[in-house]
This record gives C-alpha cells, structure tokens and sequence, in this order.
C-alpha cells in the first residue's frame, strides 16, 4: 500500500519505518528541514534501538523515502497517517495547532486532485482528545467541499520509547476507530503481519478508539502515582517499599508491572495524556478527580526526592556552592527523550538553589546541551562523579546498575548518594560507608 506519515517523530518515523519493512511503499514528511535531511542520507535524528538498521534496509529496498514537499507526500498516498506532537498548553489543555496545520495542508493538496479517485483514509496517529479525529474530517471537508472523496480513521499507537521497533513489530492489540467496514479491513490487511502470533486487532468507534489511548496512560499513570504514595508511607513508618512490593505484587490480581517507585513518571506521553483527561473531565462537567492526584502525586514526589537533598545539606541555602552529580537525563532509559525527564526537574531546583550541576548519560546529552544548558556535561559517569557533594541517580540506565563504588568513592568529594530509582541494596552500601537514600526506604547513614 502506498502510506505517508506526516511528521518524522517517535512514533511517525518508527511507523513508517515498519510498515516500509512489510513491504509497503512508505514516504515520510516532516516540516523540519534538517530533521528531513538527517533522514535523506540514512541516519536516525532520534536514539532507538533498532531503528537504524531497519531505516538503512528499507531506504536502500526504495520502500522508505523522505520529504518536506507536501504535495508529493499527499497526492498518491492512499492512507495518511497524522503522527505529529499534541503537547500540553500552558493551561494543560491539548494544543491540537499541529493537527490542525496537518489537516489545512492535507486539505489544500486534496483540493488540487479533483473528485473521480478512490477516497483516500486519513489516520490520526497521534494521541488527541475524544472528537479531535472528526474535528479534522470536517476541516478538510470545509476546505474540499462535498465532491473530493476521502474517510477518516483513528489509531492510536502504543509503542514504548527505548523498546519501540519490537512493540510495533509484536503489538499486544492494534486498536482503530472507523467510520465504514471498507476501512476497517483496509486495517486489518495493514496489519495483519504484525498479528501472526494471534494478538487482537480491535475495530471500533472513532471515539472508543481515541478514549482507549487516554484510559491505557491514564491507568498506567496511576500505578506509579500510586506506588509512588504507599513508598512515601513506607518511609514516614519504617517500613521498605520493595518488600511491602514484593508481597503485594505476588497477588495475580495486582501483577508488578509499572509498580516500581521513583521519581515519578516523565517523557511526552503520561503527563500530558493526564492532563488531557483532567481537561476533558473540566469540559464535560465531570471532573477527573482521580487523574487531577495522580498528576499532583506525580508533581509532588519530584519535589519531595529534591527536598531529601536539600535536607541533607541543611535546606536549601546549604545547596548554594555545592556540585550535584547527576546520573541519567532522559526521562527514562533506552531513549534520548528528555521531555518531563525528572533529572531536568531536580536539577533545575537545585540551580536556582545556587548548586551546580553536572550530568551524564549514554545518549540523550546532544539534547539536554539544547534545552538546558546550565547543567554541565561530561561524557563518562565517574569523571561526572569526580569532586561532587552528591551524586543523584535519575535514569536507571543498566550501566548504572552494577557500578565499581570503590571507584565512585574516590571521585565523590564525600560518600553520599541519592538514588531516585532504588537501584541498590541499602546494606552493601552501608557497610562501604555511603550515606544511601533511595525511595520508599529508610536512609543509610555511617
Ligand atoms: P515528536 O515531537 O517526536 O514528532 C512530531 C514530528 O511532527 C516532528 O518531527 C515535527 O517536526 C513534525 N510535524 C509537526 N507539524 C507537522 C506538519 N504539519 N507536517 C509534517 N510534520 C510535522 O512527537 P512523537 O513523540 O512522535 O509523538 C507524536 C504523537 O504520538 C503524540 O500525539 C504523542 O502523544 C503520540 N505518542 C507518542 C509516543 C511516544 O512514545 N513518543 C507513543 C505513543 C503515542
């Protein structure tokens, strides 16, 4: 099938990508030249794992090409899957502005095509509030008036940065919202390779498919917000969230996925998909209560973990001069996504506390160096450790996990750590005389 994804993002270049690799023809648009220029020569402007790989095979295979011309990605494509950002507003309300240009620019190229061809589908990808896929319907129609065929379509995408190329490839259901059987099993066809081993393709309503995607985050949001509430307990009684996890995890009716304490969640997805639904909940009259806590829960333990470090060193004044160490800036491992990343968070509480901060991680730093420029970088963990008051822990990147402490121990200025992911034992690093604070359990103090 002959498919274009507008904008070259997370989930557009990935989609695109994919479909290219079960043999579809697959044109790529971005309105960001240098993005489409990365693209041209066969190198991936994001970090995901697999990505480029599959990119290289499917531009040589001439399956996968990319463009900022509008005309060409718009006028032979019989599906158009939209897959640009809808970031949150200053009032955390959705900004539908790039869907919105995307529909105007769909619009005037359909214009120019005359009515006698088959309707062509386009998809909203992206992740938009309920009625936002028929909003766009009826721009384009406004536009091309009643002669100019075409339907539209909603398909959520569920991918996972960081393991993205594998859910695409094996996704545990493919939801879409249709408005007629012929599109539906235009989608079934689409994807049927993707669902050999017997996972489900959900065809529905375009706004049960919209709504599925916000109810999915929305769940998953509340699992962390609310593990994150029970580990704050387990600190202010004594107990220790991973035991108190364990025992809770092992009832089949709990299961531990996304149960794991911390800083909260971050990336581009779960806080704004939350605040969707609180503004959603605010426009309908029936407020959202449960989402409006998991959101503050969520705000609220990014600043309780950086009041732990302030607290250490006397409050916040005692921060002034001081060098944090921070290991880990995307907003979780496996990716260079930094968008609500809490190292950002944390480390820019502690600049406007007059600390310093310094940071690693393995790939997303060529993004922080753009959007926070007073953290400084250095590009190996213990050199990021050497001479600082405090290393902090952020991004449970694996090579963190087993690090050499001996080594940590000679570059910190003094032996303390605070570790935003639990990642170690409380007792090894006691008995090597750190002071260890972590989440949901007691400090380690020599
Ligand atoms: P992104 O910001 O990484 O990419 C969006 C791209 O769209 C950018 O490259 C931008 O230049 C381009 N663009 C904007 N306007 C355009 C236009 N008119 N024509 C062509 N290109 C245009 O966004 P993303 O992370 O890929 O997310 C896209 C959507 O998918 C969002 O709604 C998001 O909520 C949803 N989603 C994201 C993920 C994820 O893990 N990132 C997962 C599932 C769903």
């Amino acid at each position: 099938m002959k498919l274009t994804m507008v904008g070259t993002g997370y989930v557009g270049l990935v989609t695109g990508v994919c479909f290219a690799n079960t043999g579809n023809e697959v044109v790529c648009l971005d309105v960001d030249p240098a993005k489409i220029e990365r693209l041209s020569r066969g190198e991936s402007p994001i970090y995901e794992p697999g990505l480029t790989e599959l990119m290289e095979r499917n531009i040589a295979a001439g399956r996968l090409t990319f463009t900022l011309d509008k005309t060409r990605a718009y006028r032979d494509a019989e599906m158009i899957f939209i897959c640009v950002g809808t970031p949150s507003d200053e009032r955390g309300h959705t900004n539908l502005g790039y869907i919105q240009q995307a529909a105007d620019d769909i619009a005037s190229v359909l214009t120019t095509l005359g009515p006698g061809q088959k309707p062509k589908v386009i998809v909203v990808k992206s992740t938009v509030p309920v009625g936002a896929t028929l909003m766009v319907k009826d721009r384009i129609r406004k536009v091309v008036g009643p002669e100019i065929p075409f339907e539209v379509a909603d398909n959520p995408e569920f991918l996972k940065e960081g393991d993205a190329i594998n859910d695409f490839n094996r996704p545990d259901r493919v939801v879409v919202g249709v408005e007629s059987e012929r599109v539906g099993e235009l989608f079934r066809d689409l994807y049927e390779p993707f669902v050999r081993q017997g996972n489900p393709i959900f065809i529905m309503d375009v706004p049960s498919a919209e709504m599925v995607k916000y109810a999915s985050n929305n769940f998953l949001a509340t699992k962390i917000s609310f593990i994150n509430e029970m580990a704050n307990l387990c600190e202010a009684y004594g107990a220790n969230i991973n035991r108190v996890r364990e025992g809770m995890c092992s009832d089949r009716r709990i299961g531990s996925h996304f149960l794991y304490p911390g800083l909260g969640y971050g990336g581009s997805c779960f806080p704004k998909d939350t605040l969707a639904c609180i503004m959603m909940g605010d426009l309908s009259g029936l407020p959202t209560q449960l989402s409006r806590a998991v959101h503050e829960v969520n705000q609220r333990q990014r600043e309780l973990f950086f009041q732990k470090i302030a607290g250490h060193f006397g409050g916040e004044r005692g921060l002034a001069g001081r060098t944090l160490a921070l290991w880990g800036l995307a907003f979780k491992p496996r990716t260079d996504d930094i968008r609500e990343a809490p190292a950002l968070t944390l480390a820019a509480r502690a600049l406007s506390c007059s600390a310093k901060v310094r940071g690693y991680d393995p790939v997303a730093m060529d993004n922080v160096r753009k959007e926070a420029p007073d953290i400084e970088l250095i590009d190996e963990m213990y050199a990021c450790a050497r001479g600082a008051d405090a290393l902090v822990i952020s991004t449970d990147w694996d090579e963190f996990k087993s690090p050499d402490f001996g080594r940590l121990a000679e570059a910190l200025k003094s032996k303390v750590i605070f570790d935003g992911r639990n990642l170690y034992q409380r007792s090894k690093l006691g008995e090597m005389g750190f002071t260890y604070y972590s989440v949901g359990r007691a400090p380690v103090k020599p």
